[in-house]
């Protein structure tokens, strides 16, 4: 399997992309590389057909197991940047990335701050080890152009009520109804990995798409990457059954002013324009308490968070009997408020 690895030309240690500088950095010597200067060295090497799954660590020597969809990995034992280049190239080359902001320190700050400091988290759950599992995925993305063509049809009123004399009067108006729109939508997202929650990459959004750069492999150094286990042909249905809550408001604030609406005929036609496969940043840390499993994660361009941090329900009534005096509190309200995800 071809392995390209990031070997500092200064030291020989190994670089890792950071996300704070945007460069690739070495480990040892500090040396920085601007990667938008950098020859993509996907783009010079040749490839193999070989599509084993075990890859030799160019640095300490060891074979390591790499899963059939990982692009991009750390050796296990010597902690260098591994990327898998065969399985970035020809259908499977990503057309952009958007790389990195939040530095691993950043993120497990938030980590530590997002289970309150261990406050409403059970006694023993903040350990190293936990956070030491922080690990920064880019994820496989499709970004949607579609464009639709709407046509509705459907009957309305407006109903009047007036006093003349005696007698109260309703007049109730009927009117045809007809709209034509067109609604385009640009940089649509929908999650392309099999291993990621759909649910949870939606709640991760908005993603700065203003910020994705051409893809170069040096992004990739010291993060994990899986390629797409669906095309944006699979995905399709997904990213039409996202916007068509749009639609219907589109659709919604093109017919006012009536009583009432009333649609006969709805006609909608979705143009696949363009498909994009890019790669998004999240920091997670996957971990079982109880034998439930939880799952943080965060925005690595926003920091934005979401997931649930297990509950302690001794602590949870000790913490709001301290703050508010409050012991009514019900622990549905304490999920919904967890359920948000803050920083
Ligand atoms: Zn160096
Ligand atoms: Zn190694």
């Amino acid at each position: 399997m071809p392995i390209i690895d990031y070997k500092c030309p200064s030291c020989g240690s190994g670089m890792v992309f950071n996300g704070r500088t945007g460069a690739l950095t070495c480990q040892g010597c500090g040396r920085q590389d601007n990667i938008e200067e950098l020859l993509d060295p996907l783009k010079e090497q040749v490839f193999s057909e070989d599509r084993g799954s075990v890859y030799h660590c160019n640095s300490c020597g060891a074979d390591v197991m790499a899963e059939a969809e990982t692009t991009a990995t750390v050796c296990s034992f010597c902690g260098s940047a591994a990327v898998l280049g065969d399985r970035l190239t020809g259908k499977l080359a990503p057309a952009k990335v958007l790389p990195f902001l939040i530095s691993k320190d950043e993120a497990m700050a938030a980590f530590r701050k997002w289970c309150r400091n261990g406050l409403l988290t059970p006694a023993g759950f903040m350990t190293a080890d936990r956070i030491k599992g922080m690990t920064g995925i880019y994820v496989p993305f499709w970004l949607y152009e579609l464009h639709n063509q709407v046509e509705v049809q459907g009957h309305a009123t407006k109903v009047r009520t007036y006093t003349r004399g005696d007698y109260q009067y309703t007049e109730t108006q009927h009117f045809a109804v007809y709209r034509k729109l067109r609604l385009n939508y640009v940089n649509l997202p929908i999650d392309a990995s099999h291993k990621m929650d759909d649910a949870l990459m939606d709640k991760l959004e908005p993603f700065p798409y203003e910020r994705l750069k051409g893809f170069k492999s040096p992004y990739l150094a010291g993060y994990i990457a899986d390629k797409y286990s669906y095309d944006d042909r699979e995905l399709l249905p997904r990213a039409k059954e996202k916007i068509s809550s749009y639609i219907e408001a589109s659709i919604s604030a093109a017919v006012t002013g009536y009583t009432s609406v009333s649609f006969t005929n709805k006609q909608i036609d979705t143009t696949l324009k363009q498909a994009d496969y890019c790669l998004i940043p999240v920091w997670m840390v996957k971990y079982d308490y109880n034998r439930k499993e939880y799952i943080f994660a965060m925005n690595g361009q926003t920091g934005k968070v979401v997931g649930k941090p297990p509950l302690s329900k001794g602590k949870i009534s000790a913490w709001f009997a301290g703050v508010a005096g409050a012991t009514f509190l019900s622990l549905k309200l304490i999920s919904w408020m967890m359920g948000g995800g803050f920083l």
